[in-house]
């Protein structure tokens, strides 16, 4: 069964939407520290207490994740009030909380206008699995890319995220998980880091993360920073289509695991499934891999690669897959095809996956099936697609029939 949680005829939604402020004031999230600093100056604090105020509001923000000035128990009123006159920490309106039977959650956020455009929706995706949580983060909305076997890549872009509305998919997902300490309690109660419900985070949502690098690096570097959010480098994963003149830059400037969805072996058909690939060919993409920063053994780069019946998938395929990442320190994570309406893509049969597995483990690849999760609530990769194209009905009830064809466990 899937439990939806439709905040529009739900008691919780006044309060999540009270928090929801519109930003005509800055939001003080995603902001360096120096950023934060100079905010704070030209709202009147004064230079000599700035770096301490820094440091106070990075604490609040990020270790205790609180969305209200009123909670900053050791900032005076006086300076809670000038900050609340000038900016805001409020969190995206949360539309819909969705939660998968297996226990997959899916969100669609709300972000508000930035300038003269429109508000805009994300999904925002979290996989809790043995001894882990995943949160799977938005970096655009839509993509510009035309990746044929993913649904996203059917939306056109809006707009890229900011820094904030990165960093904020994970304050929310936290806050609904339970990741921060009760509001309130002293500091001895935050929850410890094993105790923590998103341990790994990776920017495999909607968009293509190294085209809108600047924001993507601020917001990450954040989420990385050890006296706040404290997520290990090492367990972050950027995932990109093949961006390639920023592959160096991310492993050189943000320092976080690479994947790379590859999905093809040879030229001519990646051209058709990952179209940049026509841009940036198999080639380079693969010099680039083998150039990335801190690569070893230890720090291996991922490649994802969809398990397409009849295209990419046969023994063949597998063999030319090895040859291609000869000497990369790599893992090969197959993904079932997710199917969504309208594609004309099939996943591969189970007993061809498992072959393909096969091929590559005994390579010496780990090479582990990625199980579909949260299909029922169109939470898997490549189907998140926001609510400005969400689903007719009937499109959900062809979804629905397509996996019970393809596949006995949706
Ligand atoms: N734009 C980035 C990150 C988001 S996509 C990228 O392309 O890497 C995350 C992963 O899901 C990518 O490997 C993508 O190729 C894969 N994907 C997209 N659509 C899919 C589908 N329908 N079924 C399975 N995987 C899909
Ligand atoms: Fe964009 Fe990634 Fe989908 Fe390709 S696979 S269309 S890059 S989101």
């Amino acid at each position: 069964m899937t439990l939806s949680l439709d905040l529009t005829a739900n008691p919780t939604r006044d309060m999540l939407r009270a928090r929801a402020v519109m930003p005509a004031k800055g939001s003080l999230i995603g902001l360096s520290r120096a950023e934060l600093g100079e905010a704070l100056i030209s709202a009147g604090v004064p230079e000599r207490q700035a770096k301490m105020r820094v440091q106070q509001l990075w604490h609040w923000l990020y270790v205790r994740g609180v969305s209200d000035f009123s909670e900053m128990l050791n900032i005076s009123k006086d300076l809670r009030a000038t900050l609340e006159q000038h900016f805001t920490i409020a969190r995206p309106e949360i539309v819909e909380e969705q939660i998968s039977n297996d226990g997959t959650r899916k969100w669609l956020f709300r972000f508000p206008p930035r300038g003269a455009g429109r508000p805009v929706e994300i999904e925002t995706v979290y996989i809790p699995e043995e001894g882990r949580g995943t949160l799977c983060i938005s970096s655009q909305v839509g993509c510009t890319l035309t990746c044929s076997f993913c649904h996203t890549g059917t939306q056109k872009l809006v707009r890229n995220l900011t820094a904030e509305e990165i960093l904020a998919q994970l304050l929310t997902a936290r806050d609904r998980l339970g990741d921060f300490p009760e509001r309130g309690t002293p500091d001895g109660a935050i929850v410890p880091a094993e105790g923590r419900k998103v341990t790994n985070v990776v920017m495999m949502g909607m968009g293509e993360p190294l085209y809108n690098f600047e924001a993507v690096k601020k917001a990450l570097l954040i989420a990385s920073d050890g006296d706040g959010l404290s997520l290990s480098k090492r367990r972050i994963t950027l995932s990109t289509s093949g961006v390639v003149p920023e592959i160096f830059r991310t492993g050189d400037e943000i320092g976080v695991m690479l994947a790379i969805s590859l999905h093809a072996t040879n030229d001519d058909l990646r051209d058709l499934l990952v179209p940049i690939n026509k841009k940036y060919p198999l080639s380079e993409l693969i010099a680039a891999c083998r150039a990335y920063p801190g690569l070893s053994n230890a720090k291996r780069i991922t490649f994802e690669y969809v398990m397409l019946k009849d295209v990419n998938d046969s023994i063949e395929d597998a063999k030319a897959l090895i040859k291609l990442l000869r000497g990369i320190p790599a893992k090969i994570n197959l993904i079932p095809f997710n199917p969504w309406p309208g594609t004309n893509y099939q996943c591969s049969d189970w007993e061809t996956i498992e072959k393909f597995a096969d091929y590559i483990n005994n390579a010496g690849y780990a090479s582990p099936i990625r199980t579909p999760r949260g299909r029922d609530i169109l939470a898997a990769c490549g189907q998140l697609k926001s609510e400005s194209e969400r689903m007719k009905k009937v499109d959900r009830l062809a979804l629905e029939a397509m996996m019970i064809a393809g596949h006995g466990e949706a």
